[in-house]
């Protein structure tokens, strides 16, 4: 990590630009206009809201950052939500969605006081670009070629879907997982920091990672990836889906492990549920956002003639829908991550809700 003090982004942000030439700041308004929007909305922040540059990213001859804004409780006892986007850089509308959930938070930290006070109690970490790099490029990997969401060091136990569940073969093919002996990337050694210095010790820590490109309808996947046995936290899982059913019946997210739909080599959030929850008695459950993208072309064959079609809404008001459908999700996961105490099984609930997760999820699959 190139710096770890926390700056109010008045500070962060005018150095950033102001190391950019002209020409650079051409290109990322072309190449990464969701760079450009972040940096707008962490400058109109008011000083509650830090931020940082974990990292740089250097492609072509432009120099990127990776961001981290943080605003909330800074008790080392308080719950936490770290929202993520961007690993995977065509998945554009991942960053889009967390921005604009960033965006609506900054705008109400002026005026509204539930909130202030609800920030008391929680803490909030936002990455929207973990993949700037990527990004830039328009590519799913990262500038070396490695797909972020391959690249932990965690191996399927059974056999992963064929080079979709990770490769080692080539850097040119997509789902290429790097070489596990140089470590992982400066992207995600950077993610393991933040997750390293925030997760730990915390009695609850609620992750949502947010992607597309994947089936007809929204989907939310927890771990793991790697096996099609469920994890020990399976019982929080099974909460937190009823207590967001039980609020919101009409939404239409399926809540599923991701081992239902193919096992994968290298999953991030595999890898850090069992590091974080193997350290304490707090309980860190990761989600993956999966906005479903076939829709969009469906209802648009021509968005097929264009890569970033697959995986992102290119008509207005499809666009528009999508950035704001998922801001009762992501209020959502705030609200549960702060009054955890009252929704998470004690231990004689455990059992019962640990069944129930195996009927639901496990019991056809063997
Ligand atoms: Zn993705």
């Amino acid at each position: 990590m190139t710096e770890l003090r926390a700056l109010t982004p008045h500070e962060a942000i005018p150095g950033e630009q102001s190391a950019r030439s002209g020409r650079q700041r051409r290109l990322l308004r072309t190449f990464l206009p969701e760079l450009v929007q972040l940096e707008r909305v962490l400058a109109e922040a008011p000083a509650s809201v830090t931020c940082q540059v974990l990292e740089r990213v250097t492609v072509n001859d432009v120099t990127v950052p990776i961001y981290r804004a943080d605003v909330g409780s800074d008790s080392p006892q308080a719950p936490v939500l770290l929202l993520v986007g961007g690993v995977h850089g065509l998945e554009r509308i991942g960053s889009q969605v967390v921005i604009a959930w960033l965006a609506n938070l900054v705008a109400r930290l002026r005026w509204d006081e539930h909130l202030q006070a609800l920030l008391d109690k929680v803490h909030i970490t936002v990455l929207p670009i973990l993949n700037p790099g990527g990004m830039y490029l328009n590519q799913r990997s990262n500038p070396n070629g490695v797909d972020l969401m391959r690249n932990a060091p965690i191996t399927a136990q059974d056999r992963s879907a064929f080079l979709l569940g990770g490769q080692k073969l080539s850097p040119r093919l997509p789902w290429y997982t790097g070489d596990p002996a140089q470590g992982m990337e400066p992207e995600n050694q950077a993610l393991e920091g933040v997750i390293r210095e925030l997760l730990p010790g915390r009695p609850f820590g609620l992750a949502l990672d947010c992607h597309s490109g994947f089936g007809w309808q929204d989907q939310i996947w927890f771990p793991y990836a790697y096996r099609r046995r469920p994890m020990r936290r399976i019982a929080s899982v099974m909460a937190l889906k009823l207590i967001w059913e039980q609020a919101y019946p009409n939404h239409s997210y399926r809540f599923e492990p991701q081992s239902r739909h193919y096992l994968t080599h290298g999953d991030l959030w595999d890898y850090f549920y069992k590091q974080v929850n193997r350290a304490g008695d707090g309980t860190f459950i990761p989600l993956t956002l999966e906005m479903g993208s076939w829709r969009w072309i469906r209802k648009r064959p021509r968005q097929l003639l264009r890569l970033d079609g697959l995986f992102n809404p290119l008509v207005p008001h499809r666009h528009q829908r999508a950035l704001r459908s998922h801001l009762p999700l992501m209020d959502f996961l705030l609200n549960a991550a702060a009054s955890h105490r009252h929704w998470l099984p004690a231990m004689e609930d455990e059992s019962m809700l640990r069944e129930a997760a195996i009927m639901h999820w496990y019991r056809e699959n063997g």
